[in-house]
């Protein structure tokens, strides 16, 4: 048991984000044959974490904080007035509308709970830097992680990171953050928006060309302070240890960030309908634990978690219950479904060492 105090964010609204009748990631279209049905994207994956943490009594154990809107300023510190003038314009709208790609639905009043989501990130990370906590978990939706500058993307109506970190950047002038990203789709927004930045070390590992299909690559290296590790389909804990011991642990050592920040997708995980790879539940804790020993190494313990994806809606709860688990020190639970864990894919197999090696910046 460690005695850290971690903070945990999550509201009911977050639940509301209405991403309406699809066929999965499609909108209907009979003469396509495509079924009416929900939207991977939807409230339950979310609602089903926050109620296992409050069954499972770990919610006794955590700082539960009240999260507030991002204001306009706060967002316009990374989208343009133009981007959000529009989005305000749809979310208004009877019926709402899309966030820009056509893949980023939002129905009436979405807009506000974008705005709550970016608020709670935001004020997350400002409480564990006034040391009101040391780590946190921020359950928030709609997720944050593909939305660029210019607007949404994949389900992303803001990047809740990019403008928690640049809100935090302007707060504390040459403050150093670092962002992991361990969601199965690349970490596009993030990357795009400190691609020039010295002081933000954004490191994204994924499912290599699964989404968006064109970035991700291990060429993107901005100024120095990118890391893309694209992983072949099928990689499990094994490979995604390798990866957190061989490249992020000495990546980060070598930055010394003030905070480092998670974009937390669980579609890595083994039953996830979105991604192809093997994370348990343990796996995921364990890259907690490797990430909460490099910030007790420079970062005084401050590890601020921002939910993303992760569309089972079984098994998601127990990913998130072990992330909170392994940042307070407390253990509530086992894992119904280790037998996972135990899986012979779960090993570091050779075709996922050499890409993880050519990956590292630190192998030129
Ligand atoms: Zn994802």
């Amino acid at each position: 048991m460690n005695s850290l105090r971690t903070g945990y964010i999550y509201h009911e609204l977050f639940g509301w984000h209405d991403t309406g009748t699809q066929a999965g990631m499609f909108p209907t279209d009979p003469s396509r044959g495509l079924q009416p049905f929900v939207n991977y994207e939807n409230a339950e994956t979310k609602r089903r974490i926050h109620e296992l943490i409050v069954v499972s009594g770990l919610i006794d154990n955590l700082d539960r904080r009240t999260p507030r809107h991002a204001t306009f300023e706060e967002l316009l510190l990374v989208h343009p007035a133009e981007y959000l003038n529009q989005l305000k314009k749809t979310s208004d709208q009877e019926f709402g509308g899309d966030a820009g790609d056509g893949e980023t639905p939002l129905a009436k009043g979405g807009y506000e709970i974008g705005t709550l989501a970016v608020g709670a990130v935001t004020q997350l990370i400002q409480d564990s830097l006034a040391g009101h906590i040391d780590n946190g978990y921020a359950l928030v939706r709609p997720p944050g992680h593909h939305a660029v500058r210019a607007g949404g993307m994949g389900y992303c109506l803001f990047s809740n990171l990019g403008v928690a970190i640049s809100v935090a950047k302007k707060e504390n002038p040459g403050i150093r953050i670092a962002v992991v990203d361990w969601d199965v789709h690349h970490g596009n927004g993030t990357q795009d928006i400190f691609y020039d930045d010295e002081d933000v070390l954004t490191i994204s590992l994924h499912q290599d060309r699964l989404y968006p299909r064109k970035t991700g690559g291990r060429e993107e290296r901005g100024v120095g302070t990118n890391i893309n590790i694209p992983l072949p389909a099928g990689t499990g804990n094994g490979g995604y240890l390798y990866a957190f011991e061989t490249v992020i642990r000495p990546a980060l050592k070598k930055f010394k960030p003030d905070l480092i920040a998670v974009a937390s997708g669980f579609d890595s995980s083994v039953y996830d309908p979105l991604g192809r790879m093997l994370v348990t539940a343990k796996g995921f804790a364990q890259m907690t634990e490797i990430l909460m020993e490099s910030a007790a190494d420079t970062a005084k313990n401050r590890l601020v978690i921002a939910h993303e994806g992760g569309y089972n809606a079984v098994y998601s709860p127990f990913c998130g219950l072990f992330v909170l688990q392994q940042l307070s020190g407390i253990h509530k639970l086992d894992d119904p479904f280790s037998h996972t864990d135990t899986y012979p894919g779960q090993a570091l197999f050779p075709h996922q060492k050499s890409e993880i090696d050519l990956a590292n910046p630190l192998n030129p």
